[in-house]
């Protein structure tokens, strides 16, 4: 079949098998051009290792540290007249490349919150991981079942206490409108701590130490974004912002759960980035175009993979990691400098339909999101027949 994107609104529905595997490869030519990771990790498990943030970790860990790791991603198999999902190709171009140079890697295609797939991810780590000495939780989801109880909970992405009124991008049609986004009510709240907080880290942890699966001096981070004045009403001070001060939580429980083998659990607040999950958000598209356009005339853009290389060198194996008064690792300092902030700030007012390319990067925006699914990468032909099968990178 001929791939080209199908976008609806802010997903695309289809990926390009080879276009995938070119933006997995830019990733890891990024990190082997940096050489290797002083005291990184061996042994890593990524929870939601199929894409943005926890794909370019698994890929720091394998080829900044030579790690052996295994994966946990919830993706769709192409089929003969449909394409899989970009993650699914993703993972197999991560497999193909770690096969490539010796590296052990395995994956597991399933619901990461049931006890079913931490049970088989478990077996996998036992079997050719031994003890882990790195977990990372970077799950984006917009429901969860409760293993216990057996209720789907949904998140929403609403205020808290009031409505709230912005200036929203719709990146299908390009109409700038105001979008007003009603407060959440208290049940909705907690369904969103349910699905985006931390108690499924929490279990996962529980259950790897169960096994006793968890090395001397393990380390676990889980991702959160905090943001500023712009991003506050729908993040921060919102229902998702709720979710991730439950990580702070639950990071200071699993540190007390490690005390004893010495092992540390930090929630790492990384950038505004184009992900799957992060275009969904309202204001999000918007707010990113802009922090693009200011950042790259900055000198100081970066993507996931230049996050997660600073995150491993600047945070998590360093004798000087930068920590803030809750124990989070900061790598969001860039975007969040005073001078950053007042840039955006100064041009958000400004922003309309005629002057979107100018004023903001919209189009860097919009040309890493079509990335994500294997769309406009150099030396990939788009115009030629190509077969959506690849070899199944998940075990059975
Ligand atoms: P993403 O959508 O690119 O990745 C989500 C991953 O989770 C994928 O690998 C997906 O397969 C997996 N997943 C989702 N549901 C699953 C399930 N039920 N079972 C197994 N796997 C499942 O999202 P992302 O933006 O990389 O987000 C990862 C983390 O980083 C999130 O916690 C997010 O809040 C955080 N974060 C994102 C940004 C941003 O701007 N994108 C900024 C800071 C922090």
């Amino acid at each position: 079949m001929i791939i080209k994107p199908k976008v609806r609104g802010f997903i695309c529905t289809n990926a390009h098998p080879q276009g995938c595997a070119a933006h997995v490869r830019e990733q890891i030519d990024f990190i082997k051009a940096k050489g290797p990771i002083a005291g990184g990790p061996k042994n890593v498990l990524v929870i939601g290792c199929s894409t943005g943030y926890g794909l370019a970790s698994r890929i720091t860990a394998a080829f900044g540290s030579q790690a052996k790791t295994v994966g946990v991603a919830f993706e769709k198999a192409p089929t003969d007249r449909k394409t899989g999902s970009a993650g699914y190709y993703n993972t197999a171009a991560f497999h193909a490349a770690a096969e490539a140079e010796g590296l052990f890697a395995a994956s597991v295609n399933g619901d990461a919150f049931s006890d079913e797939i931490k049970d088989k991810t478990l077996a996998l780590v036992k079997q050719h991981l031994g003890k882990v000495d790195l977990v990372v939780y970077s799950l984006a989801s917009p429901r969860r079942t409760d293993p216990k109880t057996g209720i789907m909970h949904s998140s929403v992405l609403k205020p808290i206490g009031e409505g709230y009124t912005a200036k929203n991008l719709n990146t299908d049609t390009l109409k700038i409108s105001d979008i007003t986004v009603e407060p959440a009510n208290e049940e909705e709240i907690a369904n969103t701590v349910k699905v985006m907080g931390g108690e499924d880290w929490e279990l996962w942890i529980d259950a790897l130490q169960q096994a006793d699966l968890l090395a001397d001096n393990c380390r676990t981070v889980a991702y959160t974004y905090l943001g500023e004045k712009l991003t506050w009403p729908i993040y921060g001070h919102a229902t998702i912002g709720k979710a991730k001060e439950d990580l702070d939580r639950a990071s200071r429980a699993i540190n007390e759960r490690l005390a004893a083998k010495q092992g540390q659990a930090n929630v790492s607040v990384l950038k505004a980035l184009v992900t799957q999950s992060s275009s969904a958000i309202p204001i999000m598209p918007l707010y990113i175009s802009l922090v693009y356009k200011v950042m790259k005339e900055e000198g100081t853009h970066e993507g996931c993979i230049e996050q997660l290389y600073r995150l491993f060198t600047e945070g998590l194996y360093t004798d000087q990691p930068r920590l803030d008064d809750s124990n989070r690792l900061r790598m969001d300092n860039l975007e969040l400098t005073p001078e950053t902030q007042a840039k955006i700030e100064a041009l958000w007012p400004q922003v309309t339909e005629e002057n979107l390319f100018d004023i903001t990067d919209y189009k860097g925006y919009n040309d890493d999101f079509l990335k994500l699914f294997g769309f406009g990468l150099k030396g990939v032909d788009y115009d030629a027949e190509t077969d959506p099968m690849v070899p199944a990178p998940f075990v059975d």
